[in-house]
């Protein structure tokens, strides 16, 4: 038995050193990707459950890696995160969705009521210049800021709460909307969300990739109500299949996202497909 567990030590230890060395590794990478132009911003269209009438991108950073190719945001912002690096990376992300939302509203006067929802980090979020930043980005870009979302999770926002509602409130002031990301997934009852000055809630793809089985129709229903009774627009992600559209529909959800409709695509492919498409 001593060997055994003495085996499963040297197994676990050698996957933790790997993980160690593969984050050190990424954490140095990254301070020059930023500056080496090898980060990218991709767009997910958002649309309405009704007519599937496109409303809107949500904005997904991704990172063109030299040797690597392309490594997914849930590898290495969980590691800038923690390094503080976050908070570069989403102001760039920030400034590139703004700046190709208004030339993709320029592109056609159809276009003028879409928005842009971009995710902000708990450390972003904290930092004091957050609010300061976004002006100067709607000034610089000419963004008109309803068209801009910001997306927060649910932990985000319990971290210090006094300060967050005076933050959201700053954000709210310039006419920017903020949505809950990943609703569902936290700790916060549903009571206490409506003290926080939210447009928005964004039902976590848990909810929605189970389907119609077990409690998810009921959680899909109750939030969904939650949102119409304190006011607050509503937003599926991670919507594949016909049925889970069936169970918004039936929910009375307004608007999904989700590889259904389509995955985040670069700038190139949204204008082909979705921006230059629309009738005039
Ligand atoms: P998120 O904000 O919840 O974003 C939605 C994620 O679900 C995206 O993953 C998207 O590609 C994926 N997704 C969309 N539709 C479907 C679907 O139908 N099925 C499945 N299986 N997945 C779907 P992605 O792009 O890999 O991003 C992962 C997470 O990384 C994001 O989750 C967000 O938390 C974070 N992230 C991405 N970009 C940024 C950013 O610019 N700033 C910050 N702070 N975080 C970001
Ligand atoms: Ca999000
Ligand atoms: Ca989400
Ligand atoms: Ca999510």
């Amino acid at each position: 038995a001593k060997e055994i567990g003495k085996a499963c030590f040297k197994v676990f230890n050698n996957k933790m050193h790997t993980k160690v060395v593969r984050e050190n590794e990424l954490e140095r990478e990254l301070r020059d990707a930023v500056f080496n132009e090898e980060l990218a911003v991709y767009y997910q269209p958002i649309v309405s459950v009704r007519e599937a009438a496109l409303l809107g991108f949500e904005a997904l950073v991704r990172w063109n890696h030299p040797t690597q190719g392309l490594i997914s945001p849930a590898e290495f912002i969980p590691v800038a995160e923690e390094t503080g690096q976050i908070v570069d990376i989403g102001e760039y992300v920030l400034k590139e969705a703004c700046r190709q939302m208004v030339k993709w509203q320029k592109l056609s006067t159809n276009n003028g009521h879409l928005t842009i929802s971009v995710n902000v980090s708990a450390k972003q979020f904290q930092s004091s210049r957050l609010v300061k930043f976004v002006e100067e980005v709607l000034d610089e870009t000419g963004l008109a800021p309803e068209s801009l979302k910001l997306e927060l999770t649910e932990s985000t926002l319990m971290r210090n709460a006094r300060t967050s509602i005076r933050t959201m409130q700053g954000l709210k002031d310039m006419g920017i909307r903020i949505v809950v990301d990943d609703f569902g997934t936290g700790y916060s009852s549903l009571s206490y969300i409506q003290r926080f000055p939210i447009d928005g809630l964004k039902i976590d793809r848990s909810f929605i990739s189970g389907g119609a089985q077990k409690e998810n129709p009921k959680i899909v229903q109750t939030i969904v109500a939650l949102a119409k009774s304190i006011g607050v627009e509503v937003v599926a992600e991670g919507v594949e299949e016909q049925v889970q559209l069936e169970l918004l529909k039936a929910a009375n959800c307004e608007s999904a996202q989700g590889f259904m409709f389509s995955k985040p695509l670069d700038e190139k492919e949204i204008t082909r497909q979705f921006i230059m498409d629309l009738e005039n």
